[in-house]
């Protein structure tokens, strides 16, 4: 059975059918739909020589054994948002069906291949990410905080995982399902602009943004806005307003793919007739290279000390949450940016801002890379999320090429 990129297209369509309402995907980890869609992929891969387990964190695996036990990994998250796309994690997983089903066929591999399910890489429903990949890679620190989390509903997060054979005190024994893992893949739609703006089908990921984000606040004086002179107000919002344009100065200076963001402001008194007492900004800066990560925060932070000068202001910085950046392997990044020529003639490399199960399957020390293929308008987790069929069929035979070169890999080191 020779690979068939087609019908990967096909069973996304049947799966949206299946799991997907008029809003969009529905398949939202530790729901009823999300077991239906864990048992639609048991389904596609029956009849074939594969052993299935979940693991203590809810990963669905599938391993098709080779001549040695050290592993090539192919990984994806059938969990979508609610009202979500059609394709997220989706993709990854079906055309990793498709990979498999073509190995299967052509008898034992040099090197056990297995296709992993992540477990709730979302979030969605209990505001954590990438469950199941974290607990694998041995980074779930926050299990303590996890007992405590609740839903929209009230259901606690270890009742919803119970409901599902999963107990939050075991899922750190994941860990050892990387234990003969050799190489990491995983397919994902770009769910930016990039490729489609430089008509491309396909590119390879080189890591996954590094992340600082901080709250700035800028403190000034309350002032009645009639009584108070230009010249004599502290202005905790014009030391915000600055700090805000020159972030993207310092965007555009470090280059590379550098983005920052202030996402809110937060004034107060907020009323029409004061000058504003404080500014709290919520300031986020991200790339792939930790020391220009570093330099871009060092920058602002001086540049909102310059202008709290200048408007006579006070300002603090403090931490919300920051994440290295996740480099992937430069090996297999050759291998990938090899297997995208291969079926579509012209490659490109890029970084990735969302994280992905894979940033956490690096971190544990897998030599990892990722695929992108285009999506449209750079949309996702919306049900307006789309990739052309035929850059659909490309993704699947790139691949299908790259577990070829990198179980090839693998089997000579
Ligand atoms: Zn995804």
């Amino acid at each position: 059975m020779p690979l068939d990129p087609a019908r990967t297209v096909a069973e996304l369509k049947e799966l949206r059918q299946l799991t997907g309402d008029e809003n969009g995907a529905q398949r939202v980890a530790w729901t009823d739909t999300w077991e239906t869609a864990r048992g639609w992929l048991r389904e596609k891969l029956a009849g074939l020589p594969l052993e299935e387990e979940i693991d203590p964190a809810g990963n669905q695996w599938w391993t098709l054994r080779g001549a040695s036990a050290r592993e090539v990994l192919i990984g994806g998250h059938i969990d979508s948002v609610p009202n979500g796309g059609w394709l997220d994690g989706a993709l990854n997983m079906v055309a990793g069906v498709e990979v498999l089903r073509r190995l299967a066929e052509e008898g034992e591999p040099a090197v056990t291949v297995r296709l992993v399910n992540w477990a709730d890489e979302e979030g969605a429903r209990f505001g954590r990410s990438l469950f199941g990949s974290s607990a694998a890679a041995g980074s779930m620190a926050d299990q303590d905080e996890l007992r405590r989390r609740k839903d929209a509903e009230g259901t606690p997060l270890p009742d919803a995982l119970a409901e599902h054979g999963v107990e939050l005190d075991r899922a750190l024994e994941a860990r050892n399902q990387l234990e003969n893992a050799a190489a990491y893949l995983e397919l994902h739609i770009e769910q930016g602009p990039v490729l489609e703006s430089i008509d491309l089908a396909l590119g390879v990921v080189l890591g996954t943004f590094g992340v600082e984000r901080h709250q700035v606040t800028f403190t000034g004086q309350a002032a009645h806005a009639g009584s108070t002179p230009m010249d004599k107000r502290r202005d905790a919002l014009a030391g915000a307003a600055k700090l805000e344009l020159e972030i993207r100065e310092i965007a555009k200076r470090t280059g590379a793919g550098a983005v920052c963001t202030v996402g809110g402001v937060v004034t107060k008194p907020g009323i029409v007739t004061s000058v504003v007492e404080t500014a709290e900004c919520l300031l986020d800066q991200r790339h792939l290279d930790a020391e220009k990560l570093a330099r871009m925060l060092d920058e602002a932070k001086a540049a909102s000390e310059r202008y709290a000068g200048e408007e006579d202001v006070e300002v603090v910085w403090e931490r919300i949450w920051s994440i290295e950046p996740i480099l992937f392997d430069d090996a297999l990044i050759e291998l990938a940016d090899e297997a995208i020529r291969e079926v579509a003639g012209e490659s490109h490399r890029l970084p990735s801002g969302p994280l992905h199960d894979a940033a956490e399957v690096a971190r544990a020390g897998v030599p990892t890379v990722m695929l992108f293929v285009q999506s449209l308008r750079g949309l996702s987790h919306t049900k307006l999320e789309d990739t052309k069929e035929e850059h659909l069929e490309l993704a699947v035979q790139a691949l299908d090429r790259l577990a070829d070169k990198t179980i090839a890999r693998v089997a000579a080191g």
